[in-house]
C-alpha cells in the first residue's frame, strides 16, 4: 500500500479523467453557456476552515468549474490562435508539478537549466534559426518581446537608460499598422511611449512596406530621435501577414537598429522546410520570438525567445544582489536574461513532446493542419455567397458573407459569427480588415480532423441561410 493512499487514489483518478477528457472533448460543448458571475455564485466566500477530501474537491470540479470551461483542446475550436497541448505535455508538466523546482539559477536545479539550453539548440535547428543565436523560454510572447524592446533600448542607449533614466533622449520604435498589441504595450513600459511607436503602412496583402519604414527612419534621425528596434510580423494576428524580413533586417543593419521578429502563431510552421524555404531574412535579426504554446502541442505556457547577442540580454537585465551570487558567471543563470526572478521548469515539456512526436511527427501535424487551411479556404471559395477578406496564410483563413445590397454587412457577418458560436459545435473568432467585419477561422488542433473542418463549414453555412432567410 503507498504510503500516501489518498494522493494516490486522486491521482490515478486524474489520469484516468484526463485520459477520458482527451478522447471525449468533442463532446462538451466549445463554448460554456453560462452568464457572468454563474460559477462564482457557486462557491463559497470562505475559505474552508477543515481539511476537505479529494473526492469532494473533485465532484465540485466536476460539477461547478467544468461547466464554466472554454475547450481550447475542442476540435472545433477555431478561434484566436489555438493554445494546444498534448499528451506529452501534461505528462511532463505534472512531473513539474511535483518536483516544484524553481529555475531562476543553475544552482537552483542544474538540470532545469541545462535542458533548457539543450532544447532551445534543438527547437533552434528545427526553425532553422543560425548557430549563433541563443535559447531562452519565457512565458509568453508578450514578455518576450518587451525583453527585446528593452534590450534594445539598453544597446541604442549605450547601456544607460537602465542607470540614468532617458534624460531628454526620445526612442522611436516600427512596427507595421497589422503588428500585435503586445508591441505597443513593450513600448509603453520600456518607458519610450505609445508616440514614439511608429506603426508603418501596409501593401494590399498586409505586409509592411520597407520603403515607407525606411523613410520614417530616415525622418527620425533628421529630427534628432533615435531609432531603436524594429519589430518584424512573421504571421500578424489579424490574417496571418508576413513582412519582408529580409528588406526590413537590411534597413536595421543599415542604421544599426536592433531587428525583432514576432512569430508568435506562424513561427511553428517554421519547422517545414517547405514553409521555411519561403521566408527570408531571420539570420538578420537580433531576436526573435514564437509560442511553442500556440501551435506546437505545449501547454501554455511555453514562449520560446532566440537572441543573437545574449550580452545584450544579460547586459540589460543582469542584477545580482550579494545574497544570489553564486560565482558560476551571469550567462549561465537564466533569470539574468530577462524580467523575472523565478522560472519554471518549462523545459521539461518541450524535451517531453519533441521526444514523444520527433520532429517527422511535429511536421506531419502541422503539415496537416496546413493542409486543413487550404480544405477549409477551398470551401469558402466553393461557396458564392462569401469571399476571402486576406490571402490564406498557412491555416488562418479570414472571410465574410457578401450582398452588395445590403447596407449593414459587417452586423450580418457578426449575426452570422453570433449563431455560429451558439451552435456550442464551434467557436470562431472576428478580426476587422479595410473596415470589414471578417470571420477569423483558424485549425491548429492537436485533434483537429477533416471531418471537423467539414462539419464547420456546414454550420457556417446553414447559420447564414437561416439568417438570410429570415431577413438577418
Ligand atoms: C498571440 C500573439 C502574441 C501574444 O502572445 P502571448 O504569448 O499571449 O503574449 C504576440 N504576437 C502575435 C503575432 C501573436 O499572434
Amino acid at each position: 500500500m503507498p504510503r500516501n493512499k489518498n494522493f494516490n487514489i486522486a491521482a490515478h483518478e486524474i489520469a484516468n479523467w484526463l485520459t477520458d477528457y482527451f478522447e471525449h472533448v468533442e463532446d462538451y460543448p466549445v463554448l460554456p453557456q453560462v452568464s457572468p458571475g454563474d460559477i462564482e455564485k457557486q462557491l463559497p466566500i470562505v475559505p474552508p476552515e477543515k481539511t476537505e477530501d479529494y473526492k469532494q474537491i473533485l465532484d465540485d470540479f466536476n460539477q461547478i468549474i467544468m461547466p464554466g470551461i472554454t475547450h481550447w483542446q475542442h476540435p472545433g475550436f477555431h478561434a484566436y490562435f489555438p493554445a494546444n497541448t498534448s499528451e506529452p505535455s501534461v505528462l511532463a508538466e505534472m512531473l513539474m508539478a511535483g518536483l516544484g523546482v524553481q529555475g531562476m539559477k543553475w544552482i537552483t536545479s542544474p538540470a532545469a537549466t541545462e535542458l533548457e539550453k539543450v532544447v532551445m539548440r534543438w527547437l533552434q535547428q528545427m526553425i532553422g534559426l543560425p548557430d549563433s543565436f541563443k535559447g531562452v523560454i519565457m512565458d509568453t510572447a508578450s514578455v518576450s518581446t518587451l525583453c527585446a524592446v528593452l534590450a534594445a533600448r539598453e544597446k541604442a542607449s549605450s547601456y544607460t537608460i537602465n542607470e540614468d533614466g532617458f534624460g531628454d533622449r526620445v526612442l522611436r520604435v516600427y512596427c507595421s499598422e497589422q503588428a500585435h498589441s503586445s508591441i505597443e504595450k513593450a513600448v509603453r513600459i520600456s518607458g519610450i511611449g505609445s508616440t514614439n511607436l511608429v506603426k508603418v503602412p501596409v501593401d494590399n496583402d498586409f505586409a509592411l512596406l520597407p520603403d515607407k519604414l525606411e523613410k520614417a527612419i530616415i525622418q527620425d534621425i533628421k529630427s534628432g530621435y533615435i531609432p531603436t528596434c524594429v519589430v518584424g510580423a512573421l504571421g500578424t494576428t489579424g490574417s496571418g501577414a508576413i513582412d519582408p524580413l529580409k528588406a526590413v533586417g537590411k534597413i536595421c543593419h543599415k542604421h544599426n537598429i536592433w531587428f525583432h521578429i514576432d512569430a508568435a502563431y506562424s513561427g511553428s510552421a517554421l519547422i517545414l522546410p517547405e514553409f521555411r524555404n519561403t521566408i527570408e531574412g531571420l539570420d538578420l535579426a537580433d531576436s526573435f520570438v514564437f509560442n511553442p504554446h500556440k501551435w506546437l502541442f505545449t501547454n501554455f505556457d511555453n514562449s520560446a525567445f532566440f537572441v543573437r547577442n545574449s550580452n545584450a540580454l544579460t547586459r540589460t537585465f543582469s542584477l545580482v544582489p550579494e545574497y544570489l551570487q553564486t560565482g558560476h558567471g551571469e550567462e549561465l543563470d537564466f533569470s539574468n536574461w530577462g524580467i523575472q526572478l523565478g522560472r519554471r521548469f518549462r523545459s521539461l515539456k518541450l524535451w517531453f513532446v519533441i521526444r514523444h512526436y520527433g520532429v517527422e511527427g511535429l511536421q506531419a501535424m502541422i503539415r496537416e493542419h496546413i493542409r486543413l487551411g487550404e480544405l477549409f479556404e477551398q470551401l469558402v471559395l466553393d461557396d458564392r455567397r462569401f469571399e476571402l477578406l486576406a490571402p490564406r496564410s498557412l491555416n488562418i483563413i479570414c472571410f465574410r458573407f457578401k450582398d452588395d445590397l445590403d447596407e449593414k454587412l459587417n452586423a450580418t457577418n457578426k449575426t452570422i459569427l453570433d449563431a455560429c458560436n451558439a451552435s456550442e459545435k464551434i467557436f470562431l473568432s472576428h478580426t476587422e480588415i479595410d473596415g470589414k467585419f471578417a470571420i477569423r477561422f483558424v485549425c491548429g488542433q492537436t485533434k483537429v480532423e477533416e471531418r471537423h473542418i467539414h462539419k464547420a463549414w456546414e454550420i457556417i453555412a446553414s447559420a447564414t441561410t437561416e439568417i438570410i432567410q429570415n431577413g438577418h
